[in-house]
């Protein structure tokens, strides 16, 4: 089969790949429908050392099951699913209490010990734990969003879980990227009555205004500070998003909690010290989050996505295919697209 690999940064290949075969019993085999380029995958892209062997890219997709081992249950082959970007037991203490991205058994596709989705087909690990059939053949129409299931919009709702957003309340997105703007949604989706975006791009700030955003803040540092809090009556918002995770985001989205506000995280942090510990301990803010237990989530946002309430899927604005995959990187890079999605 063809794959992405990746081989540092910046270095970015499609190439043929050993097919992915059932190794334990308790795996599946998928074929790709459709995955795509992360937010996240653009770290290596700008960070990897060199390497020899290369990593097989991508932790989102949706497919269809293609093989399944001899202690698979619940999955069929011929199942439509979408595969969440962590894989996990479904059985273990923490998948119990929902937090399958601790799966005491888990692990995360697309990196060296396991391999990625921007490809023709993928090995899953824990099957019966990992995959959401999605019962309904779904319409074509909705795939886009259907995949945004397997991180961004199940990202984007744990943020928005972890900052407390609640109903009639403020918030503050801090990042337009996809993960952002599917933050957005999910402010909306649970009540905020005011939505403040920081961003700068224009096309992510149109989106993120048809998604519910009710005012944008293009000033950074400082100045974004100030601006937040002149639209809230001086004194911050109730809830942030972080979906960055570089400190100057994480800085700020501490700086425009208000007092006994939160701050939900869910970009990946770049620093080994989160930022902003003074202002969060006298404002006593609560920061939290993490990797998103999007498998958990599906099952609240799988009905709103069938039901055409949201459509996260609009965060994609370009499609490829796996040989338009490097080109995709560098769009995302460059900022010149919001996020692409592979058509294998
Ligand atoms: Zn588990």
């Amino acid at each position: 089969m063809r794959a992405t690999v990746m081989y540092g940064a910046g270095d970015v290949r499609i190439e043929n790949a050993p097919d992915p075969k059932i190794v334990e019993p308790t795996d599946a085999v998928i074929r790709v429908t459709r995955a795509c380029v992360c937010g996240s995958d653009l770290w290596p892209y700008q960070k990897m050392e060199r390497s020899d062997t290369g990593r097989v890219m991508g932790h989102e997709a949706i497919g269809v099951v293609e093989d399944v081992g001899a202690d698979v249950r619940t999955i069929k082959r011929g199942d439509f699913v979408i595969m969440p970007f962590a894989f996990s037991d479904g059985t273990c203490l923490f998948c119990h209490d929902g937090l399958q991205t601790s799966c005491i058994h888990g692990g995360f596709f697309g990196t060296t010990e396991v391999a990625g989705a921007q490809a023709e087909a993928v090995r899953i690990p824990l099957a019966d734990g990992t995959l959401f059939p999605v019962g309904a053949r779904a319409d074509e129409a909705l795939m886009a969003s259907l995949l945004t299931l397997s991180d961004v919009m199940g990202t984007g709702h744990h943020a928005a879980v972890m900052a407390n957003v609640t109903q009639g309340k403020s918030a503050a997105v801090v990042g337009d990227g996809a993960v952002g703007l599917c933050g957005v949604i999910a402010a909306k989706r649970l009540g905020a009555e005011q939505i403040i975006i920081l961003g700068r791009h224009a096309d992510r700030i149109a989106l993120a205004k048809d998604f519910g955003a009710t005012d944008v803040v293009s000033e950074r540092g400082d100045a974004a500070v100030e601006r937040v809090r002149e639209l809230t009556g001086g004194y911050g918002v109730h809830s942030v998003l972080e979906c960055v995770g570089l400190e100057q985001a994480v800085d700020t989205a501490i700086a425009i909690a208000r007092p006994g506000g939160a701050v939900g995280r869910v970009g990946v942090p770049q620093e080994q010290t989160i930022p902003g510990s003074e202002p969060a301990f006298y404002n006593n803010v609560t920061v939290g989050g993490g990797p998103a237990p999007v498998r958990a989530y599906i099952e609240d946002l799988l009905p709103d996505v069938l039901e055409g309430k949201i459509a996260p899927g609009r965060v994609f604005d370009r499609t490829v295919g796996l040989d338009g995959v490097p080109e995709g990187y560098r769009a995302m890079n460059d900022r010149e697209a919001i996020k692409v999605m592979v058509t294998p």
